[in-house]
């Protein structure tokens, strides 16, 4: 698949976020986290001319891209596909040399497991809510009294939205309570493993949040046509390989990648910055890259910037936890489940099982073999129960859910379990002003420190890429001013 005609208008493409190589000099810039946010502006920083080190705590690089061998296939338990409307993604892919290992996603039926019982995602539901009337009253997903709440929406005054607000707060002022519980809660919430009533609608949905300042109503907006290219793609080894050939390519160019190696203090040394593991130093940079979940910010940045470090205290996550299943393919097939490519639960089912994603029928290069793949996933903020079990009996409760809600009666031949703690960011209302808080009070005491990942600007590959970008450009210009 060629990706040119998607990066033409990148907002974060390689030239943009490389600047001149002579405006950085040799100085030296230590990138802490290896996730794919650390690996990519480790790219943009060496692309300036920095020396970069890359830390990461964990043994191999890549954080939340990462695959398990399930019955002899290499399955993502983190995220699995990237989004092509923003540019950045398929540009790193296309950079890297990966374009011939693009898969798009097939289209398929997403099913909601809802009180009605299984029922289809409406056509043009997004995660930032309903873009057509007609799809949404016609799958039966509502009351008739929720129908006619929703349809009322074009009748519905303008939402003041100056003040930020809840997302779900938002969209249900304006198509009623069901379709937040029973559609936004289940895409929205699923997507960030949040409550909708507290995820923010200007940092977690930014374009509904556009949207609203621009349109009285959602419904008669006129809505752009859906572009021309597919709208979630992967690579046929997992996307963990995205992460493998990014490193590789930076241990090429220079850079020092060290694995196995948790940062455990930063310190303010005149206008460098030390830092130190449990087992000593390990090293005095010109600037650092913090990419690395909030907590371990705030653990960093605790003495040098206490103010910093209070407010990304504040920062709250949900711990998630997939797991990965492989059921005969032949038993498998009669299984609605096997009629689409995935499944949601609405949070007040009180499921353990979030969503489904059926890798089988999304995905090409998993269509063959004796097996079907299954991604279930649970957890959500303030939802531990998934913590409270092991391995074993959390994979077996969750096929419990996805039979109980598909008719599948087999026994998954192989099970892994993958647990993500805290890493969902909760980007909830006030978000964008407690990064601020956080940034002014970074400027002040750490001005060559720069924070970029999930945690500050949101989930996802492409907002990863982004922020990366905006990091490594800000500490080109802060060493430069300097
Ligand atoms: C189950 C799941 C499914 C997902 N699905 C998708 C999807 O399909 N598409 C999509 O676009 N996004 C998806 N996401 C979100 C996406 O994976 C993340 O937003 C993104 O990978 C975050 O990257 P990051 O580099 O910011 O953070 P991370 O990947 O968390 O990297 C942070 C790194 O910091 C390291 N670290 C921590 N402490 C220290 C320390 N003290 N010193 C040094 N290193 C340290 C960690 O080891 C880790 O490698 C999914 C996430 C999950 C969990």
């Amino acid at each position: 698949m060629s990706t040119s005609a998607h990066v033409g208008a990148s907002v974060i493409s390689a030239s943009e976020a490389s600047p001149d190589p002579r405006r950085t000099g040799s100085r030296r810039v230590a990138v802490i986290g290896g996730g794919i946010s650390g690996l990519a502006a480790a790219k943009y920083l060496i692309a300036a001319g920095a020396d970069v080190t890359v830390f990461d705590a964990d043994a191999r690089l890549g954080g939340q891209l990462h695959a398990v061998e399930v019955a002899g296939h290499q399955v993502d338990v983190g995220a699995e596909s990237m989004f092509t409307a923003a540019p950045g993604p398929l540009a790193l892919v296309d950079e890297l040399g990966l374009g011939d290992r693009l898969v798009a996603a097939n289209a398929g039926t997403t099913w909601i497991w809802g009180d009605r019982g299984l029922r289809r995602l409406p056509q043009g539901f997004t995660p930032a809510g309903p873009t057509r009337l007609w799809p949404m009253l016609s799958a039966r997903v509502l009351s008739l009294r929720g129908m006619i709440r929703a349809a009322g929406e074009a009748l519905v005054p303008t939402t003041d939205t100056t003040q930020d607000v809840a997302v779900g707060d938002y969209l249900e002022r304006r198509f009623g309570r069901e379709v937040v519980d029973g559609l936004v809660d289940p895409l929205l919430g699923g997507l960030h493993a949040g409550d909708v009533r507290r995820l923010s609608l200007r940092s977690a949905t930014p374009q509904l949040a556009a949207l609203t300042s621009q349109h009285r109503s959602l419904l008669l907006r006129r809505r752009p046509r859906p572009g021309a290219g597919p709208a979630f793609v992967t690579l046929t080894g997992g996307m963990h390989t995205l992460v493998a050939r990014l490193a590789e390519r930076l241990r090429q160019d220079g850079v020092d990648l060290q694995v196995g190696t948790a940062i455990e203090r930063l310190e303010r040394d005149g206008r460098r910055t030390r830092l130190h593991t449990d087992a000593g130093p390990a090293g005095s940079f010109d600037a650092v890259v913090l990419a690395v979940p909030a907590a371990v910010a705030a653990r960093l940045t605790g003495t040098a910037s206490p103010a910093a470090a209070e407010v990304l205290r504040q920062l709250r996550t949900a711990s998630v936890a997939v797991a990965a299943l492989a059921y005969p393919r032949s038993a498998a097939a009669t299984s609605t489940l096997a009629t689409g490519t995935g499944l949601l639960v609405p949070s007040h089912r009180g499921r353990l099982l979030k969503a489904a994603t059926h890798l089988s029928t999304k995905w090409p290069h998993h269509a063959d073999g004796d097996h079907v793949y299954v991604r279930a996933s649970a957890g959500r903020v303030d939802d531990t129960r998934a913590w409270e079990l092991d391995d074993a009996t959390l994979a077996d409760r969750l096929h419990a859910d996805l039979a109980a809600a598909t008719g599948l009666d087999v026994e998954p031949a192989a099970a892994r379990v993958r647990r993500w703690a805290a890493t969902m960011p909760q980007l909830e209302v006030g978000h964008a002003d407690r990064l601020a808080a956080v940034e002014r009070a970074l400027a002040q005491d750490l001005p060559d420190v720069a924070l970029a990942g999930a945690p500050y600007h949101g989930p996802g590959i492409a907002a990863c890429l982004r922020s990366a970008a905006t990091a490594a450009s800000d500490l080109v210009t802060a060493t430069q001013e300097r």
